[in-house]
């Protein structure tokens, strides 16, 4: 999801006729050799690429439509639902339900147990993309093919053409970006299944990227695919700083990954000044090829480690980024979304640098980019390139901002059907809850994600991201929505059974002021036993929670470590009444109120924490295994 452009050959522009099917802005076929290569030319024609898409964009999405229905005319979804071979709008709206993970599940559940038919698509699916969605506790999965692959290139290769036009000179140095692989597993037909990320970072349109000053990264491949993901972020880190000099803009995937960055250089900041006065790799790295490609980075540098030591020793890490890399200009994360809860720790790390978000993607496919690359956090936009998939609008309609706390309707009614928008008839100011159909053979499906028109760019419309529906509490990658927190909480308060307690109430939140963050539970107990309740009982509670939350946050609090310890606090009798008359007081209806599952406000959180009485951690992590529940994994 990071800065990762590759050199793409785009197809004549769409400004032309479109009368042959290459007029249409495709993967690439002819990858630009070395020796081709320019910088200026190549931005030029990724520049050009956006103002002719954006400039034609409803032409393109009809004519990304009729591809991905002429291609696949015949495969078992599209005939069961009656297309017959029409690759047209309007008959497509008319037979094809817009539909959620859950309607097209058996489909997918029939190609990982190995049914080879075109079900879904006549190209082969060549692996699944393991999102951090979750659909009864499991990642959903995404199928994929190969070429895939190259539309993802496509999306990467225009990021650094729109951020060169606000910073010039990005390719005269380095970026520092921490970047990581995950586990994978198999499905029990034999294709693999895992995050998109990991696909893409193991594949040749990355491994074997040609030069190109923009993907001149501090951390060599083989540090990025480590699956040992202490030894990854320490051989990324020392590298990092190794070249620090060179460095001209640091960044991740999500923030919450930079913040751990350097939330593990305060933890280990003395082996690794250590290597770079010695010019020798901390034994704890054993990975061959890791090794191998750090040593021919690191040489004994005295100076340096006197540099980073004195920095790093200081009190305060305020600035620490602009410090240690003087000469950064950007931090590149995505903080729109959950993750602008972390804009004030990076501000504090950064010294204010630019947070920048370049780009909107997801395991079902990429989207689009920010044009706007220097904007506030707040008023970030994505432009959805509508050469990717054929993308179409739900209208939502929130109350009082609590869409992510409604439940997603199993399914729309034949009206709700009709209110579907193309890309180039949403209106301004409008939310809408994304729906796309995928080239790999995904049809008007609903992504879970809610957009506001922010502008336009040319005639295609710049979102606004508002936020994923459902969703009360995340962390890292990790979506825990209403249902699933209520699951889980009943299943901790068997533990409270024997000593005769009720939980009167409860509410949550997501604590980022630690280094990882973590879930907080505020509960309100009514204790009608003599025996007081150990500390061990509220531990066990803890941990409940945790073993009943999706694979993705167990994943996070296991494997990744991404996640800290759930934390109940025990609030004092009465604290809910007070939250109500608070709630009240802001002019919250009385009749209708309901305490919130998650509070995010401030005040509240203060108000809740003036009345802890006790608080406890989970022990220790829930279980874990890569892979389905029911599969066998691979590693
Ligand atoms: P996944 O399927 O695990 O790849 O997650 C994709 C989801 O991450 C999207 O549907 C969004 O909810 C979220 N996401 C991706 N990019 C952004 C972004 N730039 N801003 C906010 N949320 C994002």
């Amino acid at each position: 999801l990071t800065q990762i452009p590759i050199s793409l050959s785009f197809s004549p522009s769409l400004t032309h006729p479109r009368t042959s099917k290459e007029a249409m802005p495709e993967a690439p076929k002819n990858p630009l050799k070395v020796t081709d290569y320019s910088v200026t030319e190549k931005n030029k024609k990724a520049l050009q690429f956006i103002e002719d898409v954006t400039a034609n964009a409803d032409e393109a999405q009809k004519r990304v439509l009729t591809e991905i229905l002429t291609r696949n005319a015949h495969v078992e979804y599209l005939q069961r639902h009656g297309l017959n071979g029409h690759t047209d709008r309007d008959t497509f709206k008319k037979l094809i339900p817009a539909i959620t993970y859950e309607d097209v599940q058996p489909d997918i559940n029939r190609i990982a147990g190995g049914d080879k038919s075109p079900i879904l698509c006549s190209q082969p699916i060549s692996e699944f993309l393991t999102s951090s969605g979750t659909s009864g506790g499991e990642r959903k999965l995404m199928p994929t093919i190969e070429e895939e692959l190259g539309r993802r290139s496509l999306l990467y290769s225009l990021l650094m053409p729109v951020m060169n036009q606000v910073v010039p000179g990005l390719d005269k140095g380095k970026g520092m970006y921490f970047l990581f692989i995950k586990s994978e597993a198999k499905t029990p037909g034999g294709l693999v299944a895992r995050p998109v990320l990991t696909s893409y970072y193991k594949s040749s349109h990355f491994k074997e990227r040609p030069y190109d000053p923009y993907t001149n990264y501090t951390s060599p491949n083989e540090t990025i695919l480590c699956p040992d993901s202490y030894q990854s972020m320490y051989s990324q880190m020392l590298c990092g700083l190794r070249l620090n000099k060179e460095v001209l803009r640091v960044g991740a995937v999500f923030a919450s990954g930079f913040i751990r960055a350097i939330r593990f250089l305060e933890k280990h900041w003395t082996h690794l000044c250590n290597d770079i006065r010695t010019g020798t790799l901390n034994p704890q790295i054993t990975d061959p090829s890791v090794r191998e490609a750090v040593m021919k980075i690191l040489k004994p540098d005295p100076k340096l480690a006197d540099f980073l030591e004195a920095e790093c020793g200081k009190k305060s890490w305020q600035g620490i980024i602009t410090r240690l890399w003087p000469n950064t200009k950007y931090v590149d994360v995505i903080v729109t979304g959950t993750m602008s809860q972390y804009i004030p720790t990076l501000d504090y790390y950064s010294n204010g640098l630019p947070l920048v978000c370049t780009m909107y993607a997801s395991s079902e496919c990429y989207f689009g980019v920010n044009l706007n690359p220097l904007c506030k956090p707040s008023e970030v936009s994505y432009t959805l390139i509508p050469t990717m998939a054929y993308f179409e609008f739900l209208p939502v309609h929130r109350n009082n901002g609590a869409t992510n706390s409604i439940k997603m309707p199993k399914s729309l009614n034949e009206k709700e059907q009709q209110e579907l928008v193309d890309l180039a008839a949403v209106k301004l100011g409008q939310e809408y809850e994304l729906v796309v159909t995928t080239y790999a053979g995904l049809y008007r499906y609903r992504v879970g994600d809610v957009l506001r028109v922010a502008g336009f760019k040319n005639k295609a419309p710049q979102f606004n991201f508002v936020c994923r529906k459902n969703v009360v509490l995340s962390i890292d990658a990790d979506k825990t929505d209403e249902v699933e927190l209520q699951n889980a909480v009943k299943n901790a308060m068997n533990h409270l059974m024997p000593f005769d307690a009720t939980l009167i109430e409860y509410t949550s939140y997501a604590d980022t002021s630690t280094i990882p963050g973590h879930y907080v539970l505020f509960w309100e107990l009514s204790i009608n036993g003599s025996t007081q309740i150990p500390p061990s009982v509220f531990e066990d509670c803890c941990l409940a929670i945790e073993e009943s939350l999706n694979s993705v946050y167990r994943q996070g609090r296991a494997s990744d470590k991404s996640i800290g310890p759930l934390e109940i606090k025990i609030v004092e009798a009465g604290t809910f009444d007070k939250l109500m008359d608070y709630a009240i007081s802001l002019g919250a209806s009385i009749n209708q109120y309901k305490a919130p599952r998650c509070v995010k406000y401030a005040p509240i959180i203060e108000l809740m924490n003036s009345r802890v009485v006790s608080n406890y951690f989970s022990p220790k992590c829930p279980k874990w295994a890569p892979g389905h529940k029911l599969w066998n994994c691979v590693s």
